[in-house]
Parts: structure tokens; sequence; C-alpha cells
């Protein structure tokens, strides 16, 4: 186990969950809550893919050109699900994570990868969330059912600057 005790953020912790490590709340979270500050460092896509790997696949999409890199804070724990509690909103320079529905105390959480992919993502992965809604293959946004795109859109989980990219 990594050395996660110094990785801490109020009212979330890393904990084994189905997908190997995550984040769990230690505290009921109502909707529309901040739950944490996507802390990390951001790096020119080319460097990104030149590192590729795990540290690749937790990166999160920051800008035409950047990608974030949550290496040694909570972020680098966050799992994705077909069925979010959670989202990701940027607001002035910073990426937040943001709960889209009520969450209970214990309660994994959780994104939509999808909704952090832009039309340039080519990044894939495989997925074992175990919902009813699983789409077994994770990939970009725009390759989501328009439905759901449509239901992403209207419920706001979907950031801005991913949608212009
Ligand atoms: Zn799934």
């Amino acid at each position: 186990m990594p050395n996660t005790e110094t990785i801490t953020e109020k009212g979330v912790v890393i904990k084994r969950t189905r997908n190997g490590l995550g984040i769990c709340a230690t505290k009921k979270f109502k909707k529309s809550a901040v739950l944490f500050q996507v802390k990390g460092r951001v790096y020119n896509y080319k460097t990104i893919n030149k590192i590729s790997g795990t540290f690749q696949d937790n990166t999160f999409r920051f800008g035409q050109e950047t990608y974030l890199s949550p290496a040694g804070y909570i972020g680098d724990f966050l799992n994705h699900s077909c069925k979010p509690n959670s989202a990701v909103k940027k607001l002035l320079g910073k990426l937040y994570i943001w709960a889209i529905t009520d969450i209970a105390k214990g309660e994994e959480v959780t994104i939509d990868y999808s909704t952090t992919l832009a039309s340039d993502d080519i990044w894939t992965m495989r997925c074992n969330c175990g919902q009813g809604e699983c789409r077994k293959l994770i990939k970009r946004f725009n390759t989501l059912p328009k439905s759901l795109q449509q239901e992403y859109i209207a419920k706001n989980i979907v950031p801005t600057y991913i949608l212009r990219m």
C-alpha cells in the first residue's frame, strides 16, 4: 500500500474499494457540495505521452495542450464509475470534485472518466465498475450514446473546457 497517510483532505479518505484503492467519504455530502480540489502538477501533453503508464492514466485533462497529474495527492486515487456520484469542475484555473448526487458516509467517490476526455483524447479503459449501466469500455465524451451526452450536459457535469475541445 502506498504511503497514503500523508495524502489527506477533510471529509474523504483513501481506502480499498472494488477496483483497488479509491476515495471514500467520511461524512455525508449534499448534492452540489465541493468535495476536494484536484491538486497536482500541470504538464504539456508531450511529456505525459512520453511518461505514459499509470502516471498518464491518472492525469486529468486540464487545457488544450495540458494535463494535470495528481501524483502525490488524493486525486490520484479517484476511480471511475458508469454511475458516478461526482464530477470535475474547473474554476479560476483549479480543478475540483463536486457531488452530483447526495453522498452517504462511507460511499466511494467516483466520476465518469468520459466527462473529462475531450474529442482528441484517444485514451480508453476497460471498466469493472459493476453498475448495471456499465459501458465496459470507457472512451472520450463524444463517443457516448447521444442520450447520455445530453443527460450529462443537462446536469452540468461535463466541464465546459472539455466540451469546447
Ligand atoms: Zn462501468
